[in-house]
């Protein structure tokens, strides 16, 4: 039997396999129309917490991929909901833009720089030296630290940047302090997802253009999973990890059809 047969609910990343940038990789809008022509519950994730989902949505719009704001879900919305398990109606410093504060905000979560439960770092487009040195003192008393992803660096338009790993790598440092990142690879992102959708691991698939996020953290949450090659990897880099996708195909225009 296919790999593919009974799938009932995709988690589908969302860079190198539906979108290169501001580039629409071919076959994505065709796929997604036949996810849902088909009734398959699907959430595409990525581990940027930069942006709401509805900021995504009209970013995603300009591309020409036509995405609803509940089939998005972000690190952002993972970690925002792991803390709601962990400690609801909990405080927090966090550094990050409106889609990490958002998120907080919306679960029952309060900024404060006194005392919070948790210091939580996601990505910025602009780390303020003063606002890390102020996570760094809190971490220090005693606040736990989260990162909402462990990426260290991501592309711009102008070439890399230092990304949310990397300034957590730096408090971390400092403090002596060990953080939970909860966005890709852990599969507690994938676990999340799959529960807004009312999805469960067997019935699902991860498809993913990284062996290293994607695959692994489809594997440990106990999907089947896909490759595509649409993105960062080819078969060759495939073969060198330890565990392997369930398929590997060229793109998402393979899919379903
Ligand atoms: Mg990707």
């Amino acid at each position: 039997m296919s790999v593919f047969a009974d799938v009932q609910a995709v988690l589908c990343d969302m860079d190198g396999v539906l979108v290169h940038g501001s580039q629409i990789i071919p076959g994505a809008p065709e796929f997604l129309a036949r996810l849902r022509a088909s009734g398959r519950r699907f959430l595409v994730l990525t581990n940027n917490s930069i942006y709401t989902t509805r900021d995504l949505q009209a970013r995603l719009a300009r591309t020409g991929l036509e995405l609803a704001p509940e089939e998005i879900y972000t690190s952002a919305l993972a970690t925002a909901q792991f803390l709601d398990t962990q400690r609801p109606n909990g405080t927090a410093f966090v550094i990050g833009e409106t889609g990490l504060t958002t998120a907080l905000y919306e679960v029952g979560y309060t900024q404060t720089e006194h005392e919070p439960d948790y210091v939580v770092i996601g990505e910025t487009m602009s780390y303020s030296f003063e606002r890390i040195t102020q996570a760094v003192r809190l971490v220090a008393a005693g606040a736990r630290l989260i990162g909402t992803n462990p990426d260290v660096s991501g592309p711009s338009e102008r070439g890399l940047v230092p990304a949310c790993g990397a300034v957590v790598a730096l408090i971390q440092a400092a403090t002596g302090a060990q953080a939970y990142f909860v966005g890709k690879p852990n599969p507690v992102m994938m676990r999340t997802a799959l529960r807004t959708i009312d999805a469960h691991a067997v019935e699902a698939m991860m498809i993913g253009d990284r062996m290293d996020t994607d695959i692994i953290g489809g594997t440990e949450a106990g999907m089947r999973t896909a490759l595509v090659l649409s993105g960062v990897m080819n078969r060759g880099d495939a073969e060198r990890y330890p565990y392997r996708p369930s398929a590997i195909i060229d793109s998402v225009a393979d899919l379903f059809n």
